[in-house]
């Protein structure tokens, strides 16, 4: 057995370049396959949300409204119009909202998907006046960028026998898929806080309860989204880290092996 040397008593043969090249691209294309199953999280939501262009009227007021009665407008947030921004088609528009907490702006199309409007009050709220809120906002890019960070990781190689001790890089390696998750909740959090005040606001704007159990279900759907993205983010991770170690990791010779091949 060429190469092999022993650790703590056990015999092991070394990986080589080879190996972690079949891990890499397999590694990647797992991550791949599993992430793309994300539209499968978020078509709920899209449906419904373009559903909703038929009915926009009923949300409309009561969301325009509750910017002024909520206080929201007085705090400095104001609707900025989707439609009139540049570069965006008229489709993009009638499906993406956000709120710019460093313009204090909700961004919307008004005339499609004011029922949206209410969530994105929830952000600003968040934003203005929750500290939970705000101090997750804060974490929602970190946490993404941390989570790419974390999915590079995975894919390094392990060049350690299973019993030696771990550093702190080889731990963050070992549970990377577990820790990508965690970076993507404050951001589930957030969301969800934010449909949470959103639905408050509605239900204080005087909708109806059929009005608002639809915009429930609406906002269910988008949550569904984001723990989709968070769950799926984790398993990507974790199935390329897994998948490397199994390519990269010495391997240890067993007893038999020894006696049948030594
Ligand atoms: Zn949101």
């Amino acid at each position: 057995m060429v190469n092999s040397y022993y650790y703590n008593g056990n015999q092991y043969i070394p990986r080589d370049s080879n190996n972690s090249y079949k891990g890499y691209i397999l590694a990647s294309l797992a991550s791949g396959a599993i992430l793309s199953a994300m539209p499968t999280f978020s078509k709920p939501f899209s449906k419904q949300l373009v559903k909703e262009h038929n009915q926009n009227h009923l949300y409309k007021d009561a969301f325009e409204n509750s910017i002024k009665t909520s206080g929201l407008a007085e705090k400095g947030v104001s609707i900025v119009p989707a439609q009139y921004l540049g570069g965006m088609s008229d489709e993009v528009c009638g499906l993406n909202a956000y709120y710019q907490p460093s313009t204090k702006k909700i961004v919307i199309n008004t005339d499609k998907i004011s029922i949206a409007g209410f969530h994105e009050a929830g952000h600003a709220m968040n934003d203005i006046t929750g500290k939970l809120g705000k101090f997750l906002s804060k974490l929602r890019w970190p946490g993404r960028y941390a989570a790419g960070l974390l999915g590079t990781i995975a894919l390094f190689s392990t060049p350690k026998p299973e019993e030696a001790p771990r550093n702190g890089l080889d731990i963050i390696r070992d549970n990377a898929g577990k820790l990508a998750f965690a970076c993507m909740l404050p951001t589930v959090f957030e969301e969800g806080m934010a449909s949470y005040k959103g639905i408050k606001l509605a239900k204080a704007s005087g909708l109806t309860k059929p009005l608002i159990n639809n915009m429930k279900k609406l906002y269910a759907k988008a949550l569904l989204t984001y723990i989709g993205h968070a769950s799926l983010t984790g398993l990507a991770v974790g199935a390329a880290g897994m998948i490397m170690e199994k390519f990269t990791r010495p391997k240890k010779v067993e007893t038999d092996d020894i006696f049948l091949f030594g």
